[in-house]
């Protein structure tokens, strides 16, 4: 029988590799390699979810500070913003992460890591060019890539040079006064909604009519009518970026396709979507393959790729791109190939996936939109219950039309007879805290019936989740 270094090596330090790392040394006691090419954590640590939240909670502050306080008796307080002395902060924060990352696996005695680029040799060996400049090989039985995703900058002139991308984002040391984000996704809608928030000019430009299209287009709607309402300028049918010419002082003009120009700009956020790390892998020196287009990697239900002992999971598969997706394809993969009988079909579910839009106000939603609910179970099978109101949070405000309130919108989509529950949105107030129980319960198959029998949690906005029609 051969024997290998390592029964399990990971590529990549990031939400996936580590959590499939850990289920394997910790639980099942095996002997674990983890190879990381930048830093420990990846993506959602470093550039991602962390330090976006972090933003994301600055503009709700500064958002309370300018909006709500005065509304609530406090006056106009000063809100201004130490974008510098935050960003060491939240950067010091992020230090702190990557050192409980890197020692939650280097403690365990099952475990070696290394820091630097991992490439296949064969379906067997990895080689690694180790940071201080050296290669090591090593060999393991079962070999995952989680090597995640990077951001595309699409082709015009001047795009690759005169733009930044969210993880240029991160870098930013004050706040711009004009920015022109582009992309009509999670990270476009996330980000210029913090830079509004707090005080920049901010420009949207989307390739079509609006941004989320990909979600229910009720809520799409009202994001666009919430950002245009709070001052965002939203370029429309654009076709994206033609060209970025730099002008006076470093300012960028702007081209889009339509031939509208944006003048003035401190900074392009390029944000049209993520393409996954498999250039460089050697991974046709393994036989792996990649799927047409973004060239995601090919994986079944259970992680497998098209080579026997090798396996994928996370962003570089392109399903579900979030954190607790690639953690629970993480542990799920470990606890099939570690844990026995007992867990010899267990495998991640990608249906009904909570999500949330950290944008301003937020947005939650699980299963599926109403396009997808009539394109799978017909119109005449699906029933919808809308409700749109003012958060008791305004109702002290003085607006000159009450109407002008902010308002929350909820929509619960049922199909079939029994009304089974197959999809949920929600935005505004308080949504991004609100989906995670609502998930559970569609993960039990919960119909309108069973929403109406959970008594009501007064006074809240997600009790109208469950005293609807
Ligand atoms: P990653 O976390 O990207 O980890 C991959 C790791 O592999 C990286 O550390 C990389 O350096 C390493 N690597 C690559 N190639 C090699 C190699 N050859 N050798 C060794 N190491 C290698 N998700 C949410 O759920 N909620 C959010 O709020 C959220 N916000 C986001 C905000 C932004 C701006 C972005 C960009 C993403 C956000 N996401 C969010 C998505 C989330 O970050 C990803 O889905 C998640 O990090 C994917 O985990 P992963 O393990 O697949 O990849
Ligand atoms: P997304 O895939 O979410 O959205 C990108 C969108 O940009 C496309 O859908 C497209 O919309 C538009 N687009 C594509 N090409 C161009 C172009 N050339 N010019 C202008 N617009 C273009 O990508 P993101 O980068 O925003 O995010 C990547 C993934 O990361 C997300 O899908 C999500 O899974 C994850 N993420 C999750 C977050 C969270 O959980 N809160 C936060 C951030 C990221 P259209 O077709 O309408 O033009």
């Amino acid at each position: 029988m051969t024997t290998y270094d390592y029964d399990y090596l990971l590529l990549g330090g990031g939400s996936g590799g580590v959590s499939s790392a850990k289920r394997a040394a910790i639980n099942y006691g095996k002997k674990v390699c983890v190879v990381e090419a930048n830093r420990w954590g990846g993506t959602c640590v470093n550039v991602g979810c962390v330090p976006k939240k972090i933003m994301f909670l600055a503009a709700s502050m500064r958002e309370t500070l300018v909006h709500e306080c005065p509304q609530y008796g406090f006056g106009t307080p000063d809100a201004t913003f130490d974008w510098a002395a935050m960003k060491k902060k939240r950067d010091a924060y992020i230090v702190r992460l990557n050192k409980i990352y890197e020692s939650g696996l280097d403690k365990n005695d099952n475990v070696d890591i290394f820091e630097g680029w991992g490439s296949f040799v064969d379906a067997h060996t990895i080689e690694i060019k180790l940071k201080d400049g050296t290669t090591k090989t090593v060999t393991a039985d079962k070999i995952v890539v989680a090597t995640g995703g990077k951001p595309m900058v699409p082709p015009g002139e001047g795009v690759a040079e005169h733009c930044i991308t969210s993880d240029g984002f991160f870098e930013l040391e004050s706040l711009p006064s004009k920015v022109v984000v582009v992309g009509a996704g999670y990270i476009a809608v996330e980000l210029a909604g913090v830079l509004h928030a707090l005080g920049s000019e901010t420009h949207l430009v989307v390739r079509k009519q609006k941004a989320l299209r990909e979600f229910d287009p009720d809520i799409a709607d009202m994001l666009d009518a919430e950002y245009t309402k709070a001052g965002i300028t939203i370029h429309r049918n654009t076709n994206g970026v033609a060209k970025i010419e730099l002008g006076d002082g470093g300012k960028k003009k702007v081209t889009m396709q339509n031939d509208e120009v944006i003048e003035g700009a401190d900074i392009v956020l390029m944000a049209p979507g993520r393409v996954p790390i498999t250039e460089g892998l050697g991974l046709e020196k393994a036989g792996v393959k990649l799927k047409e287009g973004k060239g995601y990697l090919e994986v079944d239900e259970f992680q497998n790729t098209s080579v026997d002992n090798i396996y994928a999971l996370g962003d570089v598969c392109g399903k579900v791109e979030l954190t607790p997706m690639a953690i629970a394809a993480g542990r799920r993969l470990s606890d099939r190939l570690f844990g026995g009988d007992a867990y010899e079909k267990a495998r991640a579910s990608y249906e009904n996936v909570p999500t949330v839009v950290f944008s301003h106000p937020p947005i939650g939603g699980c299963g599926m939109t109403e396009p997808q609910a009539v394109a799978k179970y017909g119109e005449d099978n699906i029933k919808v219950y809308k409700s749109r109101f003012a958060n008791l949070f305004y109702g002290i405000y003085d607006v000159a039309d009450p109407n002008d309130k902010p308002k929350t919108f909820m929509k619960v989509i049922c199909a079939g007879e029994n009304e089974l529950v197959v999809g949920m949105h929600v935005i505004g107030m308080g949504a991004d805290e609100m989906m995670q129980g609502f998930g559970v319960a569609m993960k039990m198959g919960c119909t309108k019936a069973d929403l109406d029998s959970c008594v009501a949690i007064h006074p809240t906005a997600s009790e109208e989740l469950v005293t609807m029609g």
